[in-house]
């Protein structure tokens, strides 16, 4: 296997103003093939009855793409919509919506071989063009399903900017992530003796630098959503050129997910999970945490556990667990003893006075 034969790149990466008023025409001048060729819109009905106008024009477009309103975002799901795909001979799958909708349409354009375009009405994670798709499995159980990325991602400014700002926020959040998942990851690699992807570490470095260091921090601004945007697709790209979640993914997401497994009642987004799990894990790896704290509290991201409910016992339980939900992968969380005291420390430190 040659080098290049790895990994796949999205044939088209449109960050515009209005892009979805001129979707068919962006997409013609990328991939003429897919245009006349039927299409299906994979979205969820509160979306759809949102953003009417938009996705009956995007369906327009695509010489009148029938519109499937999804109903939940699970495996079998993926799997009806790959069939009615190959029963019916459609070619190409939209995904029009959030990372719900993004997952699902991946993973049934991916099953069924159609060729996927991806028109997010967020930026609230870096599935977006990531090689993974995270789909309710058994019961409500979530589990990852490694599948193609995009074939063409859309990103409509004015969409974005008017999306929930919490979601904005989430996707500032699993960028700053990165900061420690790097970290975690060449630890990873010096404890088992191989090397890192060194591009796929660059990329997601460059990623998490360009939200980082933006002057810009209006983040319903044009340039900001362009910056997030493409932090975002690199991350997935990162992952793609890896073969694995490990550019983006670190002892940070091993706290995210105890949340999810055994505090389903804590309500905080995936992004804002990572981003709060970030400053613990930057301090068990011996780096100063200040200047992340400044640059997360600096979006308006909150690092203080109390704001999603979460107790001093509930932090300290959450990282104990935070050790065993995957296990196999080395991250800090395998070479720092903390204990309870230590927890409660930084605890502390993190409760805005
Ligand atoms: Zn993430």
């Amino acid at each position: 296997m040659n080098q290049h034969s790895r990994f796949n790149l999205p044939i088209c990466l449109a960050v515009e103003e209005d892009a979805f008023c001129r979707s068919d025409e962006i997409i013609g001048s990328y991939l003429p093939e897919v245009i006349g060729q039927k299409t299906l819109i994979v979205s969820e009905q509160f979306l759809i009855n949102t953003y009417k106008c938009k996705i009956t024009e995007i369906s327009r477009d695509f010489g009148g793409a029938e519109i499937y309103p999804m109903n939940c975002a699970d495996f079998d799901e993926a799997v009806a919509i790959a069939k009615k795909v190959c029963i019916e001979d459609i070619k190409v799958i939209i995904g029009f919506g959030g990372g719900r909708v993004l997952d699902t349409a991946k993973y049934a354009a991916h099953i069924s071989k159609a060729v996927y375009i991806c028109m997010p009405t967020s930026l609230s994670n870096d599935s977006l063009a990531s090689p993974f798709a995270v789909l309710e499995a058994v019961g409500n159980a979530r589990k990852t399903f490694a599948c193609k990325i995009p074939t063409a991602i859309l990103v409509d400014t004015d969409m974005i900017a008017k999306a929930p700002k919490g979601q904005t926020l989430s996707g500032i959040g699993d960028t700053l992530s990165k900061h420690t998942a790097l970290f975690d990851w060449k630890l990873s690699a010096k404890k088992t003796g191989t090397h890192i992807e060194d591009f796929a570490y660059a990329i997601s470095r460059m990623s998490f630098d360009s939200v980082c260091h933006c002057d810009e921090k209006d983040i319903k601004s044009r340039v900001f959503i362009r910056i997030l945007s493409r932090a975002l697709v690199m991350g997935g790209l990162a992952m793609e050129i890896a073969g694995s979640s490990r550019p983006c993914s670190g002892s940070e997401h091993l706290f995210a997910h105890a949340i999810e497994e055994y505090y389903p009642e804590i309500k905080i987004s995936h992004g804002m999970a990572v981003a709060l799990g970030s400053i613990p894990s930057c301090i068990f790896q011996g780096q100063d945490a200040s200047s992340l704290i400044e640059i997360t509290n600096a979006y308006g991201i909150s690092t203080d556990p109390v704001s999603y409910g979460i107790t001093k016992d509930m932090f300290a339980d959450i990282w104990q667990k935070a050790r065993t939900v995957r296990t196999g992968r080395i991250t800090i969380l395998d070479e720092v003893k903390y204990d309870k005291v230590q927890l409660d420390e930084i605890y502390d430190r993190l409760v805005r006075k």
